[in-house]
């Protein structure tokens, strides 16, 4: 029997945000594989092998999955959200591409999850409403200076920002860096959305201001939605605000 790889995106967090494709995908494999705590997120059957990894590892823990499934096992190795957005699936054709040549037959399939920023921008209303872009604020494997540059061309063009990793123990000043440079291209009444554990028992959603935007808002768990100068806030009595960004945008003056 030959192996098979299925890389697999959890969704954020609430169980009913698991696609059905992906239920399947869990419940066919014999290994599991993944960072413990999302690991932990899935029931596992009488006759599964569970195999969780640390986060940094994410090579390492491609290529444990790759050979698990060349030596002839059905292996699923789960992510957060979605395996595409700034997670495993990327180490996986990494991983491929580096490996040994066997590791190019493998049957392998990438199962979308629903991402953090459409999650937490379903919550706030629709601030990805018009063009947008995702960035990773995390210098582990980019440097500094590229982030800045895309946070700057990103913000100038009027792109909506969706901020993934914003900072963690060990990256604490980066956050506070990048709201500094936004506020040299947004007006200080920017929406900004904090949308931190969305559909977990923990979830918090904030909604502020560019110039009030707090790095202490955030953690690790956090992402966050920096508007453009377009995005609107709909007040709404007895509810929460609703932060949106018309689907139609101004001629330049
Ligand atoms: N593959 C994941 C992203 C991995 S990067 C996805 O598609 O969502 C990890 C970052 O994702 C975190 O630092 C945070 O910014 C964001 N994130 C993941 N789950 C989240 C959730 N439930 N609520 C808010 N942000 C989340």
């Amino acid at each position: 029997m030959s192996g098979r790889l299925s890389v697999i995106g959890l969704g954020p967090g609430d169980a009913r945000w698991l696609t059905p494709e992906a239920q399947a995908g869990l419940a066919e494999a014999d290994a599991l594989f993944g960072y413990g705590p999302y690991l932990d997120r899935v029931a596992v059957r009488a006759g599964q092998t569970r195999h969780p990894s640390d986060n940094r590892e994410e090579i390492a823990r491609a290529g444990a999955a790759l050979t698990a499934a060349a030596a002839g096992a059905r292996v699923a190795l789960v992510t957060a959200g979605d395996p595409g957005v700034f997670a495993m699936a990327a180490a996986v054709c990494e991983a491929i591409e580096q490996g040994p040549p066997a590791w190019r037959a493998i049957d392998l399939a990438i199962i979308p999850g629903v991402t953090a920023m459409l999650a937490v921008a379903a919550r706030a209303g629709a601030p990805l409403g018009h063009d947008f872009c995702a960035l990773s604020l995390s210098d582990n494997l980019k440097p500094w200076e590229t982030i800045e540059r895309r946070l700057d061309a990103a913000a100038g063009a009027g792109f909506v920002l969706a901020l993934y990793n914003p900072l963690s123990r060990a990256r604490p000043w980066q956050l506070g860096q990048a709201f500094a440079r936004l506020r040299t291209h947004l007006p200080d009444a920017t929406p900004v959305v904090f949308g931190r554990a969305v559909g977990r028992d923990d979830e918090r959603v904030r909604i502020t201001t560019l110039a009030e935007a707090a790095t202490e808002a955030a953690d690790m768990a956090t992402l966050i939605i920096v508007g453009s100068a377009a995005t609107r806030v709909v007040a709404r009595p007895g509810r929460t605000p609703l932060v949106y960004t018309p689907r139609a945008a101004e001629r330049p003056a």
